[in-house]
């Protein structure tokens, strides 16, 4: 079977490393875009199997992007895990509410960010074969 693809939204360089770097330990081919911009454009042209979505970010924010994203019939079953170091349960909210499938919280915890990764994907998976 093919590597999952998985598309990292992510303006801080640290947090990109570091999430790329888990990523790649766990078997999964990544592509990058620093911006929300880049990351709508890149998930048009690329159709990953999941997004990892940073919220605060220049030219356009992730909540933004990911509403984009599940407007448009192209990439609304992608999934999106929103990264989020917004400890308040509102930013959370607001990331749901934006068509996050879910968030991962800043410092990330490894153990808990494989598994919340392949299940979502998972998930996905079944979701196109039903
Ligand atoms: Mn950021």
């Amino acid at each position: 079977m093919n590597k999952p693809r998985v598309l990292i939204v992510e303006d801080n360089v640290d947090n990109y490393e570091l999430v790329r770097f888990l990523l790649e330990r766990a078997g999964y081919q990544v592509l990058s875009a620093s911006n929300g911009v880049e990351g709508v454009d890149a998930a048009k042209r690329e159709q990953p199997d999941m997004i990892l979505m940073d919220l605060s970010m220049p030219e356009m924010d992730g909540w933004k992007a990911t509403a984009h994203l599940k407007s448009d019939d192209a990439t609304r079953k992608i999934p999106v895990l929103a990264l989020t170091a917004h400890t308040l349960p509102g930013d959370r909210k607001r990331a749901i509410d934006a068509g996050c499938d879910g968030y991962i919280s800043k410092p990330i915890n490894v153990a808990s960010f494989d598994k919340l990764v392949a299940t979502l994907l998972r998930q996905a998976r079944a979701d196109l074969q039903s």
